[in-house]
């Protein structure tokens, strides 16, 4: 059994596969669990909706970094859809300049409000951290996110970077851009991560891996990944997957406990 950690069901173009479809295609790599990962307030419901339908999906609840337009949350209204037993973490949150520079002080703010409410409701947090290291790992240090924990999703840093996320209690989880030629230094650091602390994701529809760039990202290609990692590791793929799948399901104790016949969310 394998899990994808982080990814967009809902974002993936529907034209192109249903849902049934990616679900079907993953369980076929034996992909048999998947997070769906929420990025604003108003995809929030849908993502949530998709945990309630699925039983082999959970969701998360948060604004992504580079979310400009929509409601701002709070910490009482991010806690309060937080406490969803469905939800099994808070975000993604985190801090992104490769794209959003000008919008910094908004991303900080943002970033903290997510971890107060991780911390109030006890969920792990899903970090997305892109050319900020040092301002996410400070902020996560000052706001006690050690109590919380989570994962630095799709980590592109190398490993002393990964070591200081380490030491801050994260897990970290590589996407199909450690199978990219130039990614020598995520590939070291998929190396060195403990083994307890490893995870694994798509981040789908985004960053299809080889052989499979350019296409649409979707779930089953975690596949690839996974037995990438395995071959860095000089694990068998049989032996990564149970690793990543006992990972996932430690971090995120509500996805092992999810509720299977859980009633659909109002529709939005
Ligand atoms: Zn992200
Ligand atoms: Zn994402």
């Amino acid at each position: 059994m394998l899990v994808d950690s982080h990814c967009h069901l809902d974002l993936i173009d529907p034209d192109l596969t249903s849902i049934e479809t990616l679900l079907e295609d993953a369980a076929a790599q034996d992909v048999r669990h998947l997070l769906c990962v929420s990025v604003s307030l108003d995809n929030a419901p849908v993502v949530r909706a998709l945990a309630a339908r699925h039983a082999q999906v959970s969701a998360s609840v948060g604004v992504h970094p580079n979310q400009t337009d929509g409601v701002e949350p709070t910490v009482p209204q991010l806690a309060a859809l937080a406490q969803d037993p469905l939800i099994v973490a808070v975000g993604e949150t985190g801090l992104d300049y490769h794209y959003g520079a000008e919008h910094a002080d908004l991303q900080q703010a943002r970033f903290r409000t997510h971890i107060r409410a991780a911390r109030e409701v006890g969920k792990p947090l899903i970090v997305h951290m892109r050319s900020a290291t040092d301002d996410t790992l400070r902020i996560l240090a000052e706001e006690r996110a050690t109590d919380v924990g989570g994962v630095m999703h799709c980590f592109t840093e190398d490993w002393p970077t990964a070591r200081r996320a380490l030491e801050l209690g994260f897990h970290i989880s590589f996407s199909g851009i450690v199978t990219f030629k130039s990614a020598e230094p995520i590939r070291d650091a998929a190396r060195q991560v403990p083994a307890e602390r490893l995870l694994v994701e798509t981040d789908a529809p985004y960053l299809a891996p080889v052989p499979f760039r350019g296409q649409q990202n979707r779930p089953a290609f975690v596949r690839q990944v996974a037995d990438f990692v395995a071959d860095l590791r000089g694990l068998s793929p049989a032996e990564l997957d149970a690793l990543v799948s006992r990972n996932f399901f430690a971090l995120f104790p509500h996805a092992a406990s999810k509720p299977i016949s859980a009633p659909a969310a109002q529709p939005a």
